[in-house]
């Protein structure tokens, strides 16, 4: 009998809880995973604590991301014992997801494991680290280079801002890290930053053009901090947004735009295209600092999982959270 985190909508409330499931109860699909490790999103602690606007159907097993290995296939390109990733296409929003032993998908969503990885250093990353790497990734094809100056990550003790200093220190970039969480700063540095500047000097409105900074953004806060952010962005310079933690709202003038040639790219992990999502898994693989890896993730069970979710909304859990499902 499968584990999973199954969550019921009773009233405007959410019921979560882990129960064991007959494999009867999960909808029949193209490839039957047996999951090893999932993790705990930004995106996976709304389900959990408020369901909407990420569960489209109930019940619902949440969990946007796993690893592990292929139980069953009805498609020829994928076989039995196959180690793969899944996350994104509405798995854990639209679909039953990864918050379980057991999870279904069509084979074309899947990205084989590299070789590099094995499923907890996978879910160590997850959806959050694959978005770090979409980011960076945009930013080269932007033309930003190591030695053009300052890269600001906001949210930067989060899952997204962790992983994302690591990898663009890791690159040779010069990074600056926002935080709200002074205490962090050590943390911080280790995964690279040079400098820790205080969140609450980009949270509040700006004006719509400040002294020119940042070479280059990575944002998963939105709304005044994004507009800031473009605000005292180089001439020329690349804003990657792919979060909303302060807000979805972005209160903020056309002025970095046309006076100063900023480029706004945003970063979607979900219905990112195959080819994107293997190039961001590969150079994951081949990028990641196991040592930074270790110092910036955690491990919880299912049950540990449902007890962080409201505390990640909170802004209170550092780095990334592995879910060890069989725990
Ligand atoms: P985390 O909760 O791990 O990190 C978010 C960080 O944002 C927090 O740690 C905190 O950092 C900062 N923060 C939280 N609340 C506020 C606030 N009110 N004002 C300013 N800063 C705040 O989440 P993730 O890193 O997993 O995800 C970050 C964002 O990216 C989320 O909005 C998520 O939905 C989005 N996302 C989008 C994806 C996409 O496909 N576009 C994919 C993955 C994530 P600190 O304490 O350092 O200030």
């Amino acid at each position: 009998m499968p584990k999973a985190i199954v969550l019921e909508k009773s009233g405007d409330k959410v019921d979560a809880a882990v129960r064991e499931l007959a494999a009867a109860d999960f909808p029949e699909a193209e490839v039957r995973l047996r999951v090893e490790y999932s993790s705990l999103n930004y995106k996976d602690a709304l389900a959990i604590v408020r369901g909407e606007p990420v569960v489209r159907q109930w019940p619902m097993v949440p969990g946007i991301d796993g690893a592990g290995i292929v139980e069953s296939s009805t498609h020829a390109q994928v076989k039995p014992g196959d180690r793969v990733i899944l996350n994104g296409w509405g798995v854990g929003e639209r679909r039953w997801g990864c918050l379980a032993q057991s999870a279904g998908a069509m084979a074309d969503w899947l990205v084989p494991l590299p070789e590099q990885l094995d499923s907890r250093s996978a879910m160590a990353l997850g959806t959050a680290g694959y978005t770090a790497m979409l980011c960076v990734l945009k930013l080269e094809r932007h033309g930003v280079k190591p030695g053009d100056g300052e890269v600001l990550v906001t949210g930067a003790a989060g899952g997204v801002g962790s992983v994302a200093i690591s990898l663009l220190a890791g690159r040779g970039y010069t990074v600056v890290a926002s935080t709200g969480r002074q205490a962090e700063a050590p943390y911080l540095k280790r995964l690279g930053a040079s400098d820790i500047i205080d969140r609450k000097t980009l949270s509040e409105r700006g004006k719509p053009l400040e002294r020119e900074r940042w070479a280059a953004v990575v944002d998963s806060v939105g709304s005044h901090t994004l507009a800031n952010a473009c605000a005292s962005t180089r001439y020329g310079g690349v804003v990657a947004a792919c979060g909303l933690a302060q807000g979805m709202d972005l209160p903020m003038t056309v002025a970095p735009f046309i006076l100063r040639g900023v480029t706004l790219a945003g970063v979607d992990s979900v219905m990112a295209p195959p080819a994107v999502r293997k190039e961001a898994w590969q150079r994951l693989a081949d990028e990641t600092d196991r040592d930074l890896l270790a110092l910036l993730s955690h491990e919880v069970g299912l049950q540990g999982a449902l007890e962080l979710a409201p505390r990640l909304l909170a802004g209170e859990v550092r780095g990334r959270t592995i879910v060890n499902v069989n725990a």
